[in-house]
């Protein structure tokens, strides 16, 4: 991205550049959308659009539909939604959305030359000539299916239109459209499927009776050789990163191309906005509350009898500290209890065996040659004999926890883990914290060997990327499901 400075010669070019950099900072932090919305409207202000929207009809709608107006933003006051802190992405993708929601549609004349209208519309609209596309047998029936629902009886006790009326009046409909000076009847010979589908019994009976005659199809064939879609393949040598997260090397490993997109060139999905709470919000609601937990725990260490009620409350603001109502909360307020006794439960058999909480979330970089690994750790406690243990929660299904240590050597989350702390002597371990208080470590068994494959790889990986070597897409197992680069790689039209 240009910078202010960035302009050359040109002084106006460079001012105005400037004066639209510092109009975006002012936007950069997150706020609640009680606060998004004033500084919108003055974003617009400033930079000369407010008024002009406000002289125009369509910028009147957007104005209203976002209500950007001082009153009409008070009707957001009383939302829960409203308070909530938001970053700019999810700021853009709710403005979006609100758009989106809307249609504007300019007055009209009078004076058009093509009108749209459904075929029951037709009546009183004297016409010229008409188009009556879509007349197959499927969307154009002799005898419509009443809208499903109701029996017979039920739709005759509502007043409802029986199927013998709504026969009568398709094909009143019909005979009326037929009624204008010049008349093309379309109807398509397959559908979507590629199935057949004939022309409506309506259209056949009018052939039938030779009240039409069949119209030259103007379109020719042409004949077309099928070709498929290739797997991609891309080479970015001058895009090779310098520092690598965990997360990120699980992509290369998994997906180089999708490493490509994602991490080489940052691309992302347009964030939507999500009212309700769901199982990611959840594990980072639980990530935060156990960091808490065990922060105050450390600091000021409680009774094993008063944990329960201290775990309660951090759980509680962790609720309105991340601005979730009870009400949305509710599907996993059920299972608290049980998860936070048996959280407990383990924690107590834990600190037994002579475990001690050292650190939460805490992040940690490590330089390999002109490479910086670096990443955030859940957890790390200290065990008798000077070891540490890393782990990682993880509020999956245990089998799919479990199914991470398969092939230990192939898991690179915990290995990772292991090298930025390779000057420790350490344990590695998924805490897999079940919804019904089912809390299961699954530890990795070859530790030292995964770390040290793991630094051997990325090196040799990121070097071999710097190099021009081939990012492909690989297309398989679970990652495909819910890649965000799916529809670049045309992951679903691949021919092989
Ligand atoms: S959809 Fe699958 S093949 Fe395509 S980029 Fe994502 S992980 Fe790779």
């Amino acid at each position: 991205m240009l910078r202010a400075g960035d302009w050359g010669a040109s002084e106006a070019l460079g001012q105005a550049a400037g004066r639209v950099e510092s109009l975006r900072d002012r936007m950069q932090a997150a706020r609640p959308l009680l606060e998004w919305l004033p500084a919108l409207r003055e974003l617009l202000r400033e930079s000369g659009q407010w008024d002009l929207l406000r002289t125009d009809a369509a910028g009147i709608k957007g104005i209203t539909a976002l209500r950007l107006d001082d009153q009409a933003a008070a009707d957001w006051g009383g939302w829960a939604h409203a308070q909530r802190r938001m970053p700019l992405r999810e700021f853009t993708a709710w403005v979006n959305d609100v758009l989106e929601g809307v249609s504007f549609v300019p007055p009209h004349a009078g004076d058009e030359q093509v009108v749209v209208l459904p075929l029951s519309q037709l009546l009183g609209h004297p016409f010229a000539a008409l188009v009556l596309p879509g007349c197959d047998e499927r969307s154009l029936p002799a005898s419509p299916e009443p809208p499903a629902g109701w029996t017979q009886a039920q739709r005759r006790l509502l007043g409802l239109p029986s199927r013998e009326e709504l026969g009568a009046a398709q094909r009143a409909a019909w005979r009326r459209a037929l009624q204008a000076p010049c008349t093309e009847v379309l109807w398509r010979a397959s559908d979507d499927t590629g199935e057949r589908s004939l022309a409506s019994p309506l259209v056949q009976a009018l052939l039938a009776e030779g009240a039409a005659s069949p119209a030259e199809d103007a379109r020719a064939l042409r004949a077309e050789r099928a070709t498929g879609v290739a797997r991609p393949t891309v080479q970015a040598p001058g895009l090779a990163p310098t520092q690598l997260s965990a997360s990120s090397y699980e992509d290369l490993r998994r997906c180089p191309y999708r490493f490509f997109a994602l991490r080489m060139l940052g691309l992302r999905e347009a964030d939507e906005v999500e009212a309700e709470v769901d199982k990611r919000d959840f594990g980072t609601w639980l990530h935060a509350v156990l960091k808490t937990f065990h922060e105050a725990l450390r600091d000021r260490p409680v009774p094993a009898s008063e944990r329960a009620s201290l775990l309660d409350a951090i759980a509680r603001e962790g609720i309105e500290g991340q601005r979730m109502g009870e009400g949305e909360f509710l599907p996993f307020a059920a299972g608290w209890p049980a998860l936070r006794d048996g959280y407990l439960q383990w924690l107590q058999k834990h600190e037994a065996a002579g475990a001690e909480f050292e650190s939460a979330e805490s992040a940690h970089k490590v330089q390999l040659g002109p490479l910086t690994l670096e990443g955030r750790i859940d957890r790390i406690d200290r065990l008798p004999g000077g070891v540490s243990l890393v782990m990682d929660y993880k509020t999956e299904g245990l089998q799919v926890t479990r199914d991470r240590m398969k092939a230990p050597l192939e898991d690179t989350q915990l290995a990772f883990y292991a090298a930025l702390l390779s000057d420790r002597q350490l344990e590695a371990a998924y805490l897999n914290i079940g919804e019904r208080g089912d809390v299961k470590a699954v530890p990795h068994e070859h530790l030292p060997l995964a770390a040290h494959l793991l630094k051997e790889g990325v090196q040799a990986e990121l070097r071999r990327i710097g190099q021009g070597a081939p990012l492909p897409a690989l297309g398989e197992g679970r990652m495909c499901e819910f890649c965000a680069a799916r529809g670049l790689c045309r992951r679903d039209g691949w021919s092989d």
